[in-house]
Formats: structure tokens, sequence, C-alpha cells
């Protein structure tokens, strides 16, 4: 009888959204002390792992993001080939990245690129890694790639990467926009000034209302301290927020360093009409839901 081995998988990478995010002080290792709820929603980077004769390979439909070791996917691999290759006999890998996450948005496009590898490659090549090593491997990329490995709802401490699960729920109609302008994540934690945050988001509260599936309160407790960087400088992030509220959202906030902001709607046809609305002007306007693993549709973009 042959034995047919795989040769190659395909694995979701799905976008995360930070439904709050508070800066808790600055670290002696220059990174900041995080306490934010990330949470992962179906706008989705489809990633193809082959196996191949040696090497690392990228590719994308995209050219915006790069191919070479500075990709976060090609470190995730280049990190497991180097730690296991000889024990599991990988030779190579070649790597498409099927890019439908906005880049450099508060997304986590390129850490869940990284996660999906770090998957991807266990799987492909039956490394039978355990989940507390795949987690080394991620913290070692990047702060977000440990969340987007443990999926779901997280409530994220220290760079990001201590995580306590949150149950499962479900935010039916999420509207998110997309500026049509990017922004870094390190100048933008840069120009965090602390003295200068008026408000902080409740965890407790969120999270007590989050256990209770009360979505007022989930969205009434929504909060982002980065905020203050960003809006004072980009007036069309608080104009973008002031629409969503207006157009029916419970709340509306920037996801992570931005400029990605998201609208929490509980009616379809709220929801829908937001959407057709900001695509007059926008080109990145997506519909979304909490992502669930299996069983997913995917986001709707123009
Ligand atoms: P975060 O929310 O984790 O701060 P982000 O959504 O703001 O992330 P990414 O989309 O992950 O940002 O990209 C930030 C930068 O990382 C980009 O400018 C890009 O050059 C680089 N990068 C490296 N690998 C990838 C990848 N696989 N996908 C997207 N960007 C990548």
């Amino acid at each position: 009888m042959a034995i047919f081995m795989k040769r190659s998988i395909v694995i979701e990478a799905p976008a995360k959204v930070n439904l709050t995010l508070d800066v808790k002080g600055k670290r002696s290792d220059g990174y900041h002390e995080l306490e934010t709820v990330m949470h992962q929603v179906n706008l989705l980077d489809i990633i193809e792992i082959a196996k191949a004769a040696g090497g690392i390979q990228i590719k994308s439909n995209s050219s915006l993001i790069p191919t070479n070791e500075e990709n976060l996917a090609y470190q995730a691999a280049d990190m497991i080939l180097e730690k296991h290759a000889r024990h599991a006999h990988i030779e190579g890998v070649d790597i498409f990245i099927e890019k439908n996450i906005p880049i450099a948005a508060g997304l986590a496009g390129g850490s869940s690129d990284a996660a999906a590898v770090i998957q991807g490659i266990n799987k492909l090549y039956e490394l039978g890694l355990e989940e507390g090593e795949m987690l080394e491997l991620a913290v070692a990329i990047g702060s977000d790639v440990a969340f987007c490995l443990a999926g779901g709802s997280h409530l994220a401490r220290g760079r990001g990467e201590i995580l306590s699960r949150m149950p499962d729920q479900f935010l039916p109609f999420i509207i998110l926009v997309k500026p049509d302008f990017q922004l870094s994540t390190a100048e933008v934690y840069r120009e965090l000034d602390l003295t200068q945050v008026e408000e902080s988001p409740d965890n407790s509260a969120f999270l007590a209302a989050w256990e209770d599936y009360d979505i007022i309160n989930i969205a009434r407790n929504m909060g982002n301290v980065l905020e203050t960087v960003c809006l004072r400088k980009f007036p069309e992030i608080a104009a973008i927020k002031a629409e969503l509220r207006e157009m029916g959202a419970l709340n509306a906030l920037m996801s992570g360093s931005g400029p990605s902001v998201m609208g929490i709607f509980t009616e379809e046809e709220q929801a829908s009409k937001a959407r057709a609305q900001f695509c007059t002007r926008y080109q990145e306007v997506f519909l979304l839901s909490s992502y669930v693993k299996e069983g997913y549709s995917k986001g709707i973009s123009p």
C-alpha cells in the first residue's frame, strides 16, 4: 500500500483587534507594560506552506510586504528549521502569503502570519511540538505572536505575551475602517506620554461584561490609551469614530497602535449601511465578526 505524505498545508491567519488597551508604564527593557484585551476577527491572511528541497522562500500576492528575512513568517520558519531541521528531516519550505489584512494597521497581520507558520510547519512535518514550545518560539519573534498562536480572546499583559484566556464570545457585526495611511507601532509608543492620558480603560469592568456577554457594557468599557497620541495627530481617526457612532455603533475604537477603527454593531442592517457609506471614501472597509476556527466566512471587502 502506498503511503502518501502531505506535501503542503493551508492555514488561516486571522487579524486581531484590541477591545481595550492600557499602558501601565515603561519597563527598564524599553518595552511598555500593557494590559490589553485582544480578540480575533474573521479577516484572514491565508498561508500555504509547502515542503521544499532547501531554504526558505516567501511569495505573496502583495508587493507591500518584505519577502526576505524581514518578514515575520520567514523568521518563524527560520527559527523552526534551525531548531528542528535535523531531527525531523526538514529541508526547506516555500511559503505563499495571501495578504488580506491591511499592513501596519494595528491588526497584527505579520504576527498572525508568523503564528500560522509555526503551527503549519509543526503539522506539515509532524514535529509534535507542545503548545509551550510553540509559545516560546512565538515570543522570540514578537510581542503579538503569542496571542496570535493562542487565538480567541485573551487579556494580555507584560509586552503582550502573558496571556489569560477569556471565554469565547461572538461579536456578530464589526465594521472595520482602515484610513489610507499606515502607522508605525514603535513610533506611536515612542510618542506616548503617560502624563497626558486622561482616561484609561477599566479592564475589570470590561472582563465582567464579557463574562456576562453584556454587549452594551462590553462596548461601553472599550478604550485605548494610544488614541491619546493618534487622535491628536490624525483627526481623521476621531472623525471615523464619530461617524460610526452616528451610524448606530454601540461604540467605536482605534485598534492597537492604529490607524484601523472598529465599530461594534448589534443590527446587521445598520452595519451594512455603515459599510456602504464608508466604502464610498475608503478602500479598506470590512464587515466582520469574531473569528470561529472552523467554518469561517471571509470578511467582505469592496
Ligand atoms: P501590530 O498590530 O502587531 O503592531 P500591525 O498590524 O501594526 O501590527 P503589521 O501589518 O504586522 O503591523 O506590519 C508591520 C510591519 O511589519 C510592516 O511595515 C511590514 O514591513 C513588516 N512585516 C513583516 N512581515 C510581515 C507580514 N508577514 N505581513 C505584514 N507585514 C509584515
